[in-house]
Parts: structure tokens; C-alpha cells; sequence
């Protein structure tokens, strides 16, 4: 099975298979990878095999002391870096070969998850949107499965508020995902109809507090800026344009076409792949030059991953943004990322000085990632 620590070797086969990629991924990224060694004095085996041996399903651990120490004291390390945005993350080995949450695991976090929001209903404003949360000056927009508001506290002169219908945010289908979207994109066209100058809209979801959401009720918010925007999509937007001007080609095509060498692209028609720098856990890209609410496939593949997450790898808090093109604006694709945030229950914040001003230190392969959400079979 593929796996990031295998990376370079799999960079070294498209070299000789694949010359046109491998060039093409080069002009992207930078991979290198360090081996770090140490030692486990005597009097600390028993507990090393005890934080980081293998356990079974009842959580026996299988493995001997001195093969946990064996793995500990030399642990591989890879190094990825996107040479354009500056974006890199680190691949431990010991890290990445922890296994996944076991399926009784899962089911366990999963009743708590749910009893956790369940209990939150109490008293939630965002279940009565109407009769505790501010309104736009404009009005609000009505979904079928949500109703926008402005925030009460903006982040920016137009910031508003999809509160979905459902309390619990982790509970959505296809539809009613969709119509998030839909209604996201009908407040855009509302505010820029309201203020001609605000033209550059962002949609964003933080699910849960982990993701940095306030309240526990489902709700995305949706942002509109003017003159440029905002400062990450901005930066992407400066750095597709040198690409093009440098080597007269598409940057987020040629990011793409590297993943998809490497056998990290989302099947099907939908240009989606599990990210080589991930800014965290799990971190999905989907590139799409048709706008997601009215692209039918846009909106699956973002269903997709988001249900694969949730009710496969046991995510429960998590980030997605759609960064946008300006109204008027044909250069710029939509860009939608997806980032896990790590579990609730977990009180240790998943982003340190590392992810901060170092690089993204990440637990989760992307080949594990890409490997699920393509074998991911949603209602
Ligand atoms: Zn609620």
C-alpha cells in the first residue's frame, strides 16, 4: 500500500515512468527526508511500550518492548514543501503508522459527540434564528434547510451567518448541505446588489469549537471584502499569477495533475486530492473553475469528504472554506479546503509554533486520506 513515507521512492518511479509529471511536480514541490535517532535507557522500555505499543481490539498491546523501541529510536522523517506558497509539512513515521481508530472506538466518540450537541439544544439562540440573531439591513435569505443572519459580532463590514435548520451540525445530507451552500452564495449576491464595491465573497464552516466555532448549532459564515481579498486567497491568487507569467501554465492545474501523478486525486470528474502540505490533519483540496452551488459535482465531492470524515474517519470538528473569485472575475478558480481539527474531547490545541511559524507537523498519511474518500460509499 502507498504511503507518504514512501514518497521520494514514488517521486524516483514517475522519474522514469512519467517524465512530464515528474518535472511538473518539481516545479511545485521540494520533498526531502531525515532519519532522527535516539535512545530508550533500560528503565523507561516498559513505559515506552506502554505509550506507543500496538494494541489489539481490546486493548492489549501486541507488540514486544524491543520492538516498540526498535521503531522509536529511528524514526523517519519527511519533508514536503510547496515552493510557491511557502505551504510545507513534516511526515514522522512514527506517527504515521499509528493505526486509525478502531470501529468500537469510533462508535464510542461517536455517542459522545452526539450526546455532547444533544445536550447543547438547551437554550440555543441559533435554533430561533429569527428571534435571536441579528438581521442583515437587507433582510435575510431563506433556504429550504437554513436562514442567514448577519454576526453580531463582524469580523468585517459584510460578514453574515447560515444558520442551518438542524441543531446538530455533524447531521446533514446531500440536500441539505447543498442548500447551505445555495443560500451562502444567493447573501453574496444580495450584499454586493446592497454595496456595488464589496465584490470579493468567502464562505467559511467551523464545525464545532476545536475549528474556532462559538456556538455549537450548525452555521457557516460568509464574508465579502472589497479592493482585494482577503489575505490567504489574495496570496494564492499573487502566486497563481507569477506561475503563469514564470511558466506560461495553470498553478492549480499543474497542483493537481502533481497530486494525481502520485495517486492522491479524488476519482471521478472532480478535481480533488488529499494535500502534500497539508496545514493539518487531513487537509482535502477540491479546484473547480465552475462555481460550487450551482456545479452539482462540486457539491457531491465536498459531501463526500465531509461524510467520509465524519462517519468514517471519526472526525468531529473541522474547517472548510471556499475561497472565491471576484464578482467579474474569470482568473481565479474556487479553491475549497477541508482540514480535520482533531476530536472534541481532546482539551491540547491541534496548531502550535510549529504549524505557526515552522511547518505543519501531521499525524495522518494523505494516502490513508485519499484511499478512504475514494472507497467511501455515501447514502
Ligand atoms: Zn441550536
Amino acid at each position: 500500500m502507498n504511503s507518504i513515507l514512501d514518497l521520494e521512492e514514488n517521486i524516483n518511479k514517475l522519474k522514469k515512468e512519467d517524465g512530464d509529471s515528474f518535472r511538473l511536480f518539481n516545479s511545485i514541490f521540494h520533498v526531502s527526508s531525515a532519519s532522527g535517532e535516539l535512545k530508550i535507557p533500560s528503565s523507561f522500555g516498559e513505559k515506552v511500550r506502554s505509550y506507543f505499543g500496538n494494541k489489539d481490539e481490546s486493548g492489549k498491546i501486541i507488540e514486544s518492548k524491543n520492538e516498540v523501541i526498535e521503531r522509536i529510536q529511528t524514526q523517519k522523517i519527511v519533508k514536503t514543501y510547496n515552493k510557491w506558497t511557502g505551504e510545507g509539512s513534516l511526515f514522522n513515521s512514527l506517527r504515521a503508522i499509528r493505526p486509525g481508530m478502531k470501529p468500537q472506538e469510533r462508535s464510542k466518540e461517536h455517542e459522545k459527540v452526539q450526546e455532547y450537541i444533544e445536550k447543547s439544544k438547551e437554550n440555543c439562540d441559533f435554533c430561533q434564528a429569527e428571534k435571536y440573531t441579528p438581521e442583515d439591513v437587507f433582510g435575510r435569505v431563506q433556504g429550504k434547510h437554513c436562514i442567514t443572519g448577519a454576526n453580531i459580532a463582524k469580523y468585517d463590514a459584510w460578514n453574515s451567518m447560515v444558520f442551518f435548520k438542524k441543531h446538530n451540525p455533524l447531521d446533514f445530507t446531500q440536500e441539505e448541505l447543498s442548500d447551505y451552500i445555495e443560500t451562502g452564495f444567493k447573501w453574496f449576491k444580495k450584499a454586493n446588489n446592497h454595496d456595488k464595491q464589496f465584490v470579493s465573497p468567502l464562505f467559511i464552516w467551523n464545525c464545532l469549537q476545536k475549528a474556532g466555532a462559538s456556538q455549537i448549532h450548525g452555521h457557516a459564515q460568509v464574508l465579502m471584502t472589497k479592493s482585494v481579498h482577503y489575505a490567504r486567497t489574495q496570496f494564492l491568487s499573487k502566486n497563481f499569477r507569477s506561475y503563469m507569467q514564470l511558466n506560461g501554465r495553470n498553478y492549480f492545474k499543474d497542483l493537481y495533475n502533481a497530486h494525481k501523478a502520485l495517486g492522491l486525486a479524488l476519482d471521478g470528474d472532480v478535481n480533488g486530492f488529499a494535500s502534500l502540505t497539508p496545514l493539518k490533519e487531513k487537509e482535502f483540496i477540491i479546484i473547480s473553475r465552475d462555481n460550487p452551488s450551482t456545479s452539482d459535482d462540486v457539491k457531491e465531492a465536498i459531501y463526500r469528504v465531509l461524510r467520509c470524515y465524519i462517519d468514517e474517519l471519526g472526525v468531529n470538528s473541522f474547517n472548510l472554506v471556499i475561497s472565491c473569485p471576484s464578482f467579474g472575475e474569470t482568473f481565479l478558480p474556487y479553491i475549497i479546503r477541508i482540514v480535520d481539527r482533531g476530536s472534541i474531547f481532546k482539551p491540547t490545541a491541534d496548531i502550535g509554533a510549529m504549524e505557526l511559524y515552522g511547518s505543519s507537523v501531521i499525524s495522518d498519511d494523505p494516502y490513508n486520506v485519499i484511499k478512504a474518500v475514494n472507497e467511501f460509499k455515501h447514502g
